[in-house]
């Protein structure tokens, strides 16, 4: 990256400064800035294109408290966060930036946290996952990643409140016709904003849909589930509809997944396809694999953090409630797809299917990077592949074949990331600690109330 003296004398990347320019010369008018909380919250703040510049060199001011900022706004506190007092810089990195809208010359970017030297924050999950890559890579491993996104389409009901946009059937031509101008504009803004947009999909429950992007580096992928989300919103409510993300809209039904999809390669060869082990993986493929289904129970309280989650990781809805892998299992909580025959070895690739919404998606890939590398690291053994619902096999049996449910409840996931020493290490003591502060106020927050109530307070809030 090439330095280059910003207004202030600071020192800017070039690429930074010339992409400020480039999206003055395009016509943005507004920067949306954007973090993804610990709560799972996308939190804003609007640049006017005026104060760009001076934005990439000493960044915009925010609270550190956003640490432990909750989904409802309320505010807890860990060891390191919760004070009134201090300051973030929030760095946008331009060359991520979109413009959004051409005629209101709304744009959008990721920003960066900094302290107020400019340091990386550590709760800055985005620098995370980029620290965490970079080990990756050191390592001779790189990762491509891409989130689904699926969310729930609202109208409304006509007495002032919301009911579905369509009634299915799941996946049903009747159902897509019914969000049709939606899909249309949608589609093209995605297109417009270079998000390699590859399927749409009515979903399977009333007003679900279903949209993926083409994959990309970590923190590219992680960055595109966030303005793919925008522009669901963006355009929804500019049809008069509403998008929610939610993990549940009615207890008891199939919820809204986030599902991570990655794959790896080293010196450029795919390491889940082409190789003389399992289903066409390389031996370190395996490794990566082992090492991720070892580590998803751990790891649950950090994919399906809210309050809610736990109502849609239950067996026999597809959210993946067993810590075990399967070939297109879509049970497990890692499906392996070995792609087609035509598609083969290039399209390999794993499926991480308890992630929900609610999910910081920085962390959760880095958390991904983290469990596989240690996989590898420590040459785990792959166990076998579930072909069946895990929910199926009698109970002695899974004991036998090492499959597990993942933890039951909110309560239970936290307990267990808070003591894995990988995660840890990973995220970072002050980063986790706030993360499982703010999901355990979420928790008694909650306590107690019916999942519909719980459904409702939480409809529009990721
Ligand atoms: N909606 C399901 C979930 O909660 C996933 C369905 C599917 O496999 O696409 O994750
Ligand atoms: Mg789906």
């Amino acid at each position: 990256m090439v330095a280059a003296m910003g207004d202030n004398g600071a020192n800017v990347a070039a690429d930074q400064l010339a992409s400020a320019d480039q999206l003055a010369g395009a016509g943005l008018r507004m920067l949306a800035g954007t973090i993804v909380d610990n709560a799972g919250v996308t939190r804003t703040k609007v640049i006017p294109v005026a104060r760009l510049r001076q934005a990439t060199e000493s960044g915009v001011g925010l609270s550190p408290v956003f640490a432990v900022m909750c989904a409802d706004d309320g505010i807890t506190e860990s060891a390191s966060y919760g004070g009134p007092a201090g300051d973030m810089r929030l760095v946008p990195d331009l060359t991520a930036a979109v413009l959004v809208d051409a005629a209101t010359g709304l744009g959008w970017a990721p920003l960066n946290q900094f302290d107020q030297e400019l340091r990386p924050m550590e709760i800055c999950s985005r620098q995370v996952l980029a620290r965490v890559t970079d080990f990756a890579a050191a390592a001779g491993i790189g990762y491509r990643m891409s989130f689904e996104t699926e969310f729930t389409l609202f109208r409304p009901d006509g007495q002032g409140g919301w009911t579905f946009a369509h009634e299915g059937p799941g996946y049903s031509l009747r159902a897509l016709i019914d969000a049709e101008a939606f899909v249309a504009e949608l589609l093209a803004a995605m297109e417009e904003a270079g998000l390699g947009t590859e399927l749409l999909h009515p979903e399977y429950t009333p007003g679900q849909m279903e949209v993926s992007v083409a994959p990309a580096a970590p923190v590219a992928a992680a960055d595109r589930l966030v303005l793919t989300r925008l522009l669901i919103a963006r355009t929804a409510r500019r049809h008069g509809l509403r998008a929610s993300f939610a993990p549940v809209i009615v207890p008891g039904d199939v919820g809204n997944g986030c599902h991570l999809h990655f794959s790896a390669e080293s010196d450029g060869v795919p390491l889940f396809g082409g190789g003389g082990g399992r289903c066409g993986m390389t031996a370190k493929g395996e490794h990566l694999v082992a090492g991720l289904v070892a580590a998803v129970g751990e790891m649950a309280g950090l994919l399906a953090p809210s309050a809610l989650s736990f109502t849609r990781l239950v067996p026999g809805h597809w959210s993946g409630a067993y810590a075990c892998w399967g070939v297109e299992n879509r049970e497990a909580a890692v499906r392996f797809i070995e792609g087609t025959v035509t598609s083969r070895p290039g399209s390999a690739n794993c499926e991480l299917k308890c992630m929900d919404h609610a999910a910081n998606p920085y962390l959760a890939a880095a958390a991904v990077i983290a469990t596989t590398q240690d996989g590898l690291q420590r040459a785990l053994p792959l166990p076998d592949p579930v072909g069946e619902a895990p929910d199926s096999i009698p109970e002695a049996e899974r004991q036998r074949r090492g499959i597990f449910r993942l933890p039951p409840d909110l309560g239970t996931a936290l307990d267990s990331m808070e003591k894995s020493p990988l995660l840890r290490s990973a995220l970072g003591e002050g980063l986790l600690g706030a993360f499982v502060a703010v999901h355990r106020y979420e928790l008694a927050a909650f306590a107690g109330r019916p999942e519909q109530e719980v459904a409702a307070a939480l409809r529009w809030r990721y």
